[in-house]
């Protein structure tokens, strides 16, 4: 068994984007900016947006974070967009989820400029992606291609089981692993909450995403022997011994599971750490179309 370290594979593409923007801005161009909306306080978000700041700053992007209150009403949101959409010096919007539920989560993703849409969640970027046109790829998929792609895992052929249907998680990685692409070209089967022998279905995955937000949730029997394991799940637990007062699983029986996969992704250390290298990615290539570089 030999653990998907997502701080090792994120590190790999970040350098590879900071080598790039230290190129662009020699070349007197300005830096790539990421602009982020988070609405209200909620600790999980709050956590998640902090660390995509930072990992801009790490590679010379610049991030700005745009704070609202959660009392704000859906057409002050809307209107926080239409700046950004229409600043050329914003290359990607991103709103950080989920939304006060006053809030359309719809509208406000449909409200973003499909060309700094840099979460892939608008319906362009969506449907580029099923027709196999490049295009924005949501953060936590496209992750988990590179994290694929970093440690060379084969997959031509494979039978990937994908647990979970969400538009940002489980659908795309269907698609993807489905794709004609060089870390696709699986035969996909996807489960949800109302699929029958789940267990048995899993047990033939090849390779296993495990997206669907019930932690522990696949045990060794759900898995065949060699399986590559990929855990995108991320629940807080309440765990009074830790100084945080909870603690982070994911969607994997990590202890019963981990002895009988090829590879596995941890969590934490895993999935999340390439999300956002899925994410700087997405920013760069918006800047790159935005200031006529070609990709
Ligand atoms: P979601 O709630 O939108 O979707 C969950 C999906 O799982 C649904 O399609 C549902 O049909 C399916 N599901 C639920 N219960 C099931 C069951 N018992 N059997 C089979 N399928 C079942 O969740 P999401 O936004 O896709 O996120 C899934 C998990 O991934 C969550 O834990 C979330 O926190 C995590 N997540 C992690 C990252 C990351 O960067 N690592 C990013 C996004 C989401």
């Amino acid at each position: 068994m030999q653990i998907l370290d997502g701080k090792i594979a994120a590190a790999a593409v970040k350098e590879n984007l900071k080598k790039e923007v230290d190129i662009l801005l020699a070349q007197n161009r300005r830096a790539p900016h990421l602009a982020v909306i988070l609405v209200g306080n909620n600790g999980a978000s709050e956590t998640y947006v902090a660390s995509k700041q930072k990992n801009c700053h790490e590679i010379g992007f610049i991030s700005t974070l745009i704070r609202l209150d959660e009392n704000v009403s859906e057409e002050g949101l809307l209107s926080e967009i239409k700046k950004l959409n229409e600043d050329a010096s914003v290359d990607g919007i991103l709103v950080q989820l989920p939304l006060p539920k006053h809030i359309s989560e719809k509208k406000v993703i449909e409200s973003i400029n499909p060309n700094k849409d840099v979460d892939g969640f608008h319906p362009v970027s969506a449907g580029n992606l099923v027709l196999g046109i490049p295009t924005f790829i949501p953060a936590t998929p496209y992750g988990i291609m590179l994290m694929l792609e970093h440690y060379n895992i084969p997959t031509k052929g494979k039978h990937a089981v994908v647990i979970g249907r969400s538009n940002i998680v489980g659908r795309p990685m269907s698609i993807l692993l489905s794709s004609n692409l060089p870390h696709g070209n699986c035969t996909v089967t996807i489960c949800h909450s109302h699929t029958p022998n789940l267990e048995e279905i899993c047990a033939q995955g090849d390779i296993v995403v495990a997206a669907l937000g019930k932690p522990g949730f696949v045990k060794a029997n759900m898995v065949k022997d060699g399986a590559v394991i990929i855990d995108v799940g991320i629940t807080r637990i309440e765990d009074a011994t830790k100084k945080k007062g909870f603690r982070i699983s994911g969607d994997v029986d990590f202890e019963e599971v981990a002895p009988k996969s090829s590879y596995i992704t941890p969590v934490p250390g895993g999935v999340g750490l390439m999300t956002i290298a899925g994410l700087l990615k997405n920013t760069l290539v918006a800047y790159k179309k935005a200031e006529g570089i070609e990709a």
